[in-house]
């Protein structure tokens, strides 16, 4: 249910309410709008629930809420989320680029990334430190090692970090390094997992399952805002379908949509999306033009020669040509890419 305040309702009010509804045995979860503040109140649909919360002081009226999501929805919260951390701002209007390699290799590697991707615009680095790989014979990744140089990456350039979690144990180290939390595709519907990056205290990037359904993303994410944390971050990385000329199938339709139905900033992986080098340019480019709020893509100082997904990965020169063509096509729609990083 969503109680929606008047729009001069006092704070006293608004905290009654939230009383109220606790009292009630459901969640609560404060929105402040522009407009005005309005009450998500998780758990139950009984009538008299909804008749004893109407008659609250402030309270302008009590409704349900139509999607099987609820806090992700734009019925609960009608403007845009912005997520900020670090140099990463995403969402209401700012691209973010979160750029690096698929799996944090050395030092000289991460660092001469992220000098690479801050010079051409990127505002956030990615890396791997815990890989998740289909064979259990490929590298795995550095694990805490890997978060040490990501950390050392960030100290050198000022941008924030973006890095897998894979498993709930490891929520509290990889916490204690990252700026965001990237829950996999492969994990997106790790419940555990989700509601404990939820109690993190980190903005959450979550991973499309390759066979999941919009509802289920949303559902996901979910789990994470139900935890009391709203900094979610959607990301669209590709479907299994039949087709077989791309690594997975880049639906951006999921942008608009989602954009329709949701709150939270979308940003598309056309790295993982396609698989190949040569296609993530343009479908980098296609996403800004279908309204992504950022993009996360693979760039890596040496493609042939990288422990992981080289082949979709773009290398330096490549990188900032795509960024080229992003800003053009951000510039035609009147968005900003992030802001330049400021000299660590
Ligand atoms: C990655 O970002 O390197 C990765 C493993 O992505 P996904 O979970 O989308 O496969
Ligand atoms: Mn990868």
């Amino acid at each position: 249910m969503i109680v929606v305040m008047e729009k001069h309702a006092t704070e006293e009010q608004v905290s009654h309410m939230v009383e109220k509804v606790e009292a009630l045995g459901l969640k609560a979860h404060v929105i402040v709008g522009a407009e005005r503040t309005v009450i998500a109140a998780i758990g139950d649909k009984r009538e008299e629930t909804k008749q004893s919360l109407e008659s609250g002081a402030g309270v302008s009226a009590v409704m349900p809420i139509l999607a099987p999501f609820k806090v992700a929805s734009r019925e609960v919260k009608p403007e845009p989320t912005q997520v900020k951390t670090g140099s990463l701002t995403i969402g209401d209007g700012v691209l973010g680029v979160i750029a690096g390699p698929c799996s944090v290799e050395s030092e000289e590697q991460i660092i001469r990334s992220a000098q690479a991707v801050k010079a051409a615009g990127a505002t956030a680095l990615r890396g791997g430190a815990f890989k998740p790989r289909t064979s259990p014979y490929s590298f795995q990744g550095l694990k805490e090692h890997g978060l040490q140089l990501l950390a050392a990456a960030r100290d050198a350039t000022g941008l924030a970090i973006v890095t897998e979690v894979m498993g709930t144990d490891d929520v509290d180290l990889v916490a204690r390094y990252a700026d965001v939390l990237q829950i996999g595709a492969r994990n997106m519907q790790n419940y555990r997992l989700l509601e404990a990056v939820g109690g993190a205290g980190k903005p959450v990037l979550l991973k499309r399952g390759p066979c999941a359904t919009m509802e289920e993303l949303l559902l996901a994410a979910e789990y994470i805002l139900n935890e009391g944390n709203p900094n979610v971050i959607l990301c669209e990385r590709g479907i299994r379908t039949f087709e077989t000329h791309t690594r997975f199938t880049l639906p951006l339709a999921t942008v608009p949509y989602l954009r329709q139905i949701t709150h939270l900033p979308i940003v598309t992986d056309p790295s993982h999306g396609t698989g190949h080098t040569r296609l993530v340019p343009d479908m980098a480019a296609a996403s800004i033009a279908a309204g992504a709020d950022g993009l996360i893509l693979e760039v890596h100082p040496d493609p042939e020669n990288a422990m992981s997904d080289g082949y979709q990965s773009l290398n330096f020169q490549q990188f900032e040509q795509t960024m080229e063509l992003c800003r053009k096509v951000a510039e035609a729609l009147g968005k900003k890419m992030g802001a330049a990083v400021p000299v660590a």
